[in-house]
């Protein structure tokens, strides 16, 4: 015979008891005599047949209820334990999924606490955290390989940090760098926030560069920087570029739009217009054969300033145009190419 596990033999008896219900439960009782003896004395007890099926029927079904309510405490008892388990997992969990994502608050009772609640809300801070430090890490990449590439295209305009400051200090609006909202702000790593204001700064330098040829069709004819001087034959600065017309038109045009701050004669630059930018740089524009803009007039990149000329110390029809930030003049051409590189915006 093979070998049979306890639960078989177990089902096996029980299965047996239970074929023995529906006999007990119908077996017809007939009325029965109990002879009772006790010290030689003989008493009769009659047993009627309706009795010994109440008693046998009644104590089938308190057995029935008895095992019944066995089984039901037995399976609520389990399910009551397999809840507290399940509860004292989740409290170390959340105990430690807390302690990760709120290292400073020191967690020290979950008693009372919506477990699933707190282990959802768990799972999103976590997520948020995660997400918001990925954003971090390339918003922070991204700003310092274009902070840098901004800080080179400034400096080789020789833009140094004193005329930013000026341009930043004159622009409208200046200032208002970086994220405007003051909550978030302070919840940057102020590493970010430095390159974020850092951005900002250099943006608007770059955007405040005049980025318009003085001339409908402009070429250079001598170049900013130390050469000799045409006239004088003396080495020294030329603070400005010389422009040519390759067309009929001798229109000059403002390098960006600003206000007439100047106009005038000057023994060596001739009829001149300067001209003012929001940004708080100045253009100049010599040697005019005349002047078409008052002191205090509005300009506009169409509007035209003067015509080409050769007054002043001058060997022949051009313009001198400087552009001059914080005081400090740069090469105006060079200026007018890397804005119109940054700015992406078609010249007319
Ligand atoms: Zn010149």
């Amino acid at each position: 015979m093979a070998v049979r596990s306890k639960a078989f033999i177990l089902l096996h008896a029980a299965w047996h008891a239970l074929r023995l219900v529906p006999r007990a439960w119908r077996h017809g009782y007939q009325d029965a005599k109990v002879i009772w003896e006790q010290d030689g004395e003989l008493s009769y007890y009659r047993l009627s047949a309706v009795w010994q099926r109440v008693v046998v029927r009644g104590a089938l079904v308190l057995t029935g209820v008895g095992v019944v309510s066995l089984v039901i405490s037995g399976w609520h008892s389990w399910q009551v334990v397999q809840e507290r388990e399940a509860l004292a997992e989740a409290h170390v969990q959340i105990q430690q999924a807390l302690a990760q994502a709120l290292p400073e608050v020191p967690v020290t009772t979950t008693e009372g606490v919506n477990t699933q609640l707190v282990l959802d809300l768990t799972a999103r801070i976590q997520e948020r955290d995660w997400l918001i430090q990925t954003l971090i890490q390339s918003t922070s990449t991204q700003l310092a390989a274009d902070n840098a590439t901004m800080d080179a295209q400034l400096r080789r305009l020789g833009i140094d940090q004193r005329m930013r400051e000026a341009i930043v200090a004159g622009t409208p609006r200046g200032g208002a760098v970086g994220p405007h909202d003051a909550w978030l702000r302070d919840k940057l790593p102020p590493a970010l926030l430095q390159s974020m204001v850092r951005n900002g700064e250099l943006r608007q330098v770059l955007r405040a560069l005049p980025m318009h040829y003085p001339l409908r069709q402009a070429r250079v004819t001598s170049d900013f920087g130390m050469r000799e001087h045409p006239i004088t034959r003396r080495v020294q600065m030329h603070a400005g570029t010389d422009w040519v017309s390759d067309a009929p038109d001798d229109r000059v045009f403002a390098v960006r739009a600003g206000v007439v701050s100047a106009v005038g004669k000057h023994p060596q630059y001739g009829l001149m217009v300067t001209v003012t930018h929001d940004s708080g740089v100045v253009s100049r524009y010599a040697h005019l054969r005349r002047i078409s803009v008052a002191r205090g007039d509005r300009v506009g990149v169409q509007t035209p300033l003067g015509l080409l000329g050769s007054t002043g110390m001058s060997t022949g029809k051009h313009l001198h145009l400087e552009i001059f930030i914080a005081g400090k003049p740069v090469d105006p051409e060079r200026v007018l190419r890397m804005a119109q590189h940054v700015q992406q915006v078609k010249i007319d």
